[in-house]
């Protein structure tokens, strides 16, 4: 099956065309957050580098990711590593460090091959654990290598969804579940540990259809993966979903289906958490209700410790409303849009 829709990616070309890159040459940023890591509730450090940004933004894209602007054409080798000894410098040493670079880290377009090695032998020398990103394309080429880093450094793929058609039609992945198997089943058999990231809620699907899939898809993939981060959809600039935004034609997704995610996934084998970007906010998994904040925070809570009774202690009269939501959905058969609701 062809991955791509060429009228699809085109449309997405074009809207991220439009939007400015950055010319710095600095790191993005960097932050600490929680997660429930090997076996316990761990701080760890995100270091986002600047790099010249995923190749396949470079044909199209996908439709939800906005990185693009983060990103600089220019940036090389010797703009990375001074990236890497300025972030070292002010954080030598911690317990995790995730590096995000708005690409793949193991492509060698964005990071030169030499590097990318280079970068991992640094970091380790004063973190425990690195996680890096990668597109599955990119894995058998550096499997060999990361081998003698063993369970030091675990590789997050971005499968978003286990649905062909989800990934063709609506997140414009180009690369499918097979490709991520066999990229998982690799690195899993080298000793390398795996994170699956999927997305809830890609744009043209209802919430209820986005809640089975986000379901379907994680049980599908577990046997192939260590860990999996459930990803709501938030709304990036200059992206195919951003304009759907603004038309009326796109809502992130409940709060509330996050919730039913993540107990729907309880006995999935797997270690599964919802960070949540823009949590509450209207650019994020919301109810859009005064229970906003009191949903991410337990939503966050159970992501540090997995104790489910943050989710079970969740209640709030707006699920009347969700509820609705998702009926009224299901008989248009069609994604709606927001509804207001008072406090
Ligand atoms: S989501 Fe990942 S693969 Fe898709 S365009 Fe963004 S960086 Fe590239």
């Amino acid at each position: 099956m062809n991955r791509v829709d060429p009228q699809f990616a085109g449309e997405i070309a074009g809207i991220r065309n439009a939007i400015s890159r950055s010319n710095r040459t600095d790191y993005v940023t960097t932050y600490t957050e929680r997660e429930f890591f090997n076996g316990k509730t761990t701080l760890e450090r995100v270091l986002i580098l600047r790099t010249r940004g995923c190749s396949w933004s470079y044909h199209s894209g996908c439709s939800m990711c906005g990185y693009w602007d983060d990103t600089n054409p220019e940036i090389g080798k010797a703009e990375l590593e001074n990236q890497v000894s300025a972030f070292l410098k002010e954080f030598p040493r911690g317990e995790v460090l995730k590096i995000f670079t708005s690409g793949s880290f193991f492509d060698p377009i964005e990071i030169d091959s030499g590097s990318q090695h280079e970068i991992i032998e640094r970091v380790l020398e004063g973190y425990g654990h690195l996680i890096v990103e990668s597109r599955p394309e990119y894995i058998h080429k550096v499997v060999g290598d990361l081998k003698r880093y063993g369970n030091r450094v675990q590789v997050a793929i971005g499968l978003e969804s286990t649905d062909p058609d989800i990934l063709k039609n609506s997140v414009n992945k180009n690369y499918d579940f097979d490709d991520f198997k066999k990229a998982a089943t690799l690195l899993r058999e080298n000793g390398v540990s795996v994170r699956t990231y999927l997305l809830l809620k890609p744009p043209f699907v209802t919430e209820s259809e986005a809640v089975k899939d986000a379901i379907k898809s994680a049980r599908d993939l577990a046997p192939y993966s260590d860990f999996i981060s459930i990803n709501p959809m938030n709304i990036q600039r200059g992206t195919l979903v951003e304009k759907m935004y603004r038309e009326g034609n796109y809502r992130p997704p409940w709060l509330w289906s996050v919730v039913t995610v993540l107990q729907s996934l309880k006995g999935v084998g797997v270690p599964t958490v919802s960070l949540i970007t823009a949590s509450g906010k209207k650019r994020g998994s919301h109810n859009g209700h005064s229970c906003d904040r009191k949903f991410s925070e337990g939503i966050r809570k159970y992501s540090e410790t997995l104790d489910y009774a943050y989710l079970d202690d969740l209640s709030c009269e707006c699920k009347e409303t969700w509820r609705n939501f998702v009926e009224v959905e299901e008989e248009t058969g069609a994604p709606i849009s927001e509804v207001v609701l008072n406090d």
